[in-house]
């Protein structure tokens, strides 16, 4: 019996010859293939400009930058995330303001953001956490009639869509994600996708010392004209070796979607009837990538939500206490004093756990996972009897 764990990238052959075509060319930083990334990259997510970045917090950043969010202002996000959403307001001196989450999507709604909106609130930071769409219309129309930047966190959300579109192409920006734990994967990278040109533009030199000339379009010269520095500006660039791995990996990008699904499918068949357990679904504004399937342990199951990751160890498997909550982490102790309680937060960060389910996970091991679960959920039963 081996180990399952809770997610494993695809990428194999196309990846290495991507990866060596970009060391014979002898230009191995940010060049063509990073543009040409960007370009498919934008096309795929329905933006107009897309900007590739070192990853999705340094996007946040630049999203932030460019919405022109300053020191002392307020931006909306949930507890209810990777910490990085939280960490990126501050980095421009803003506050993080936590709104609660959504039970059925894990998701901020118009009415968890209302709550929390002040004269200060600038810009709100939705999730689609693990993939399933914030219902961003909602949101938008609470925001729009005040001024309201509103960004997307699509760190999760590659391959989702919202009303037919893909998320983040309704948003004022988005910021996506090629972290390994994503269904994209570049080892690390990043992206910001906006309709403003204006922002595309400063986000693109912000990213690069926010140099007048990009370092590519320099050495393309033989005169190598002077540069100039605007602004202060990060290095946040992408790098050729990364986005060679990324165009092949977007080209994989609906294949993995439909098999991730297909396999969401197979566990909710399986799990939805056991007594004791909630599982995650589609919204009825859109549909999941499933970049994660969680499940939620209620009252009535045999054990906790502790319980039940240690009975998949026990049999080897790999499962995920579920996502994070960050106003419950010491970096942010200081921060929630003044905060609105956030129950359906605590709630799911108590009780939810993320079940293993990658690409190339076997229906053979699916079914261990899945009678892993089912033989905890009778114990009591079986004992009652
Ligand atoms: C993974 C993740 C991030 C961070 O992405 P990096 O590319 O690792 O910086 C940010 N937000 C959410 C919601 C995430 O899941």
């Amino acid at each position: 019996m081996s180990r399952i764990n809770v997610m494993k990238p695809w990428i194999g052959a196309d990846e290495i010859q991507a990866v060596t075509e970009v060391i014979e060319s002898g230009w191995v930083a940010q060049g063509p293939r990073v543009a040409r990334f960007e370009e498919e990259f934008g096309t795929a997510m329905g933006a107009e400009h897309a900007v590739a970045t070192s990853n999705c917090t340094t996007a946040l950043h630049l999203a932030l930058v460019v919405a022109g969010v300053q020191a002392g202002d307020e931006v909306i996000v949930p507890s209810f995330s990777f910490i990085a959403t939280a960490n990126a307001p501050t980095y421009v001196g803003a506050r993080p303001v936590f709104a609660d989450v959504d039970l059925a999507t894990g998701n901020l709604t118009a009415e968890t953001v209302s709550a929390v909106i002040t004269d200060r609130t600038r810009a709100v930071i939705v999730v689609d956490q693990g993939g399933i769409p914030v219902d961003l219309a909602a949101i938008r129309a609470v925001c729009e009639l005040r001024g309201i930047v509103v960004i997307e966190d699509a760190a999760c959300g590659a391959g989702s869509t919202y009303r037919g579109r893909p998320v983040g192409a309704g948003a004022d920006i988005a910021a996506w994600s090629f972290h390994p734990r994503k269904l994209l994967t570049t080892g690390e990278g990043g992206m910001l996708t906006t309709s403003t040109t204006a922002w595309a533009t400063r986000a693109r030199q912000l990213r690069e010392h926010s140099m007048s000339l990009s370092a590519a379009s320099r050495q393309a010269s033989v005169l190598s004209p002077a540069e100039e520095y605007r602004e202060i500006g990060f290095n946040y660039r992408m790098t050729d070796l990364q986005a060679a791995i990324g165009i092949v990996q977007l080209g994989r990008l609906p294949e993995v979607v439909r098999k991730r699904r297909e396999l969401a499918e197979r566990y909710s068949i399986a799990l939805a009837a056991v007594p004791g357990l909630r599982v995650v679904s589609d919204p009825e504004w859109g549909t999941s990538n499933f970049q994660s399937y969680w499940v939620e342990v209620l009252p009535d199951f045999p054990t906790d939500r502790e319980g039940l990751v240690e009975a998949l160890a026990r049999a080897d498997i790999s499962a995920r206490r579920g996502i994070m909550a960050a106003h419950r982490q010491p970096a942010y102790r200081d921060w929630v004093e003044h905060n609105v309680p956030l129950p359906v937060t605590e709630r799911l960060n108590d009780n939810t756990l993320i079940l293993p389910l990658y690409h190339e996970l076997a229906d053979a091991e699916q079914d261990r996972v899945i009678d892993a679960v089912v033989q905890v959920s009778s114990t009591r039963r079986r004992g009652a009897a």
